[in-house]
């Protein structure tokens, strides 16, 4: 389990210094350690912004951001945290705007990369032991047809179950071309997903087709709740952005017992992630992660 390094009370009386040390620990949990010839040893230059670390050995210098999610930022990195925070609270950019006092643009780059590590985290995980799958499409234009539009978005949802209960979930956009042109999701899909989300020593895989998510309501809750916050908070979503959300929501979902745990598992892994760039934020194509074979 990590420690809970954020700084306690209420995020108006953090201090840059105590986030800087904050995510320092998380970065260097056992002590510095050179990102270039791994030496333990280094002095500090602290007559910057923040500190710079000289190594010992080989003097190479890197500050505490450095290839990490905040690597180059120039806001604040307590402004960094609070949005560490805002990512439990399924809110918007406009929302983290008036909390920083910032732009809308630098509020959407900060929850945009914090989203990207949870993606790279998310693109690494398998599900294990009795999984159960469902899903549904997103971006129903006309509710009376079961064609589908080329808007549409089939989304899977797979989770760890221990009996009926929900441990652990994985939303999955899936390539439309495997949904084919019909809007009920088929068994091949859910097939596709298995093979890549879900460990090959599993133990059960339950399979439930779209008509019958009734059968299986925590499951089908939770992504009946994701796409409410998309519709309804962030009014609609593309293709291009919806994987990134679908993410943002399984993480929000994995962690919902304790946020002191949600706080320092994102900022674990913002420390040792390297951050995405604006201009790849804008120019990535989507990636689906599941190869379409229906094509
Ligand atoms: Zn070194």
């Amino acid at each position: 389990m990590v420690t809970n390094v954020f700084p306690e009370g209420p995020w108006e009386s953090w201090t840059e210094d105590q986030c800087v040390e904050a995510l320092r620990q998380s970065r260097w949990p056992n002590g510095f350690r050179c990102p270039v010839c791994h030496y333990l040893h280094c002095s500090v230059i602290r007559t910057r912004k923040h500190p710079l670390y000289v190594c010992s050995s080989c003097r190479h210098q890197t500050s505490v951001t450095a290839g990490t999610v905040m690597h180059g930022t120039r806001t604040p990195l307590r402004y960094w945290f609070r949005a560490m925070q805002w990512i439990g609270d399924e809110s918007t950019s406009v929302d983290l705007a008036e909390i920083l006092g910032v732009t809308y643009k630098t509020a959407w780059l900060i929850g945009h990369k914090l989203r990207d590590a949870l993606t790279l985290e998310a693109d690494d995980i398998k599900l294990a032991g009795s999984v159960a799958v469902t899903g549904g499409v997103y971006g129903w234009r006309c509710y009376s047809s079961l064609i589908t539009e080329p808007t549409d978005q089939p989304i899977v949802i797979g989770a760890e179950m221990d009996g009926e209960d929900v441990q652990f979930v994985k939303l999955v956009q899936m390539d439309p071309r495997l949904a084919g042109k019909s809007r009920l999701l088929t068994r091949y899909v859910y097939d596709v997903f298995s093979e890549y989300h879900v460990e090959a020593e599993f133990k059960t895989v339950k399979t439930f087709a779209y008509r019958g998510m009734r059968s299986l309501r925590p499951l089908s809750a939770v992504l009946t709740h994701a796409i409410n916050w998309f519709d309804h908070t962030l009014q609609g979503l593309g293709p291009k952005h919806l994987q990134a959300y679908l993410n943002h929501q399984s993480f929000v979902f994995n962690f919902s017992r304790s946020r002191k745990q949600m706080q320092s598992h994102l900022l674990r892994l913002c420390s040792y992630i390297r951050s995405i760039t604006y201009r790849e934020l804008t120019q990535e194509k989507r990636r689906y992660i599941n190869d379409c074979r229906a094509a």
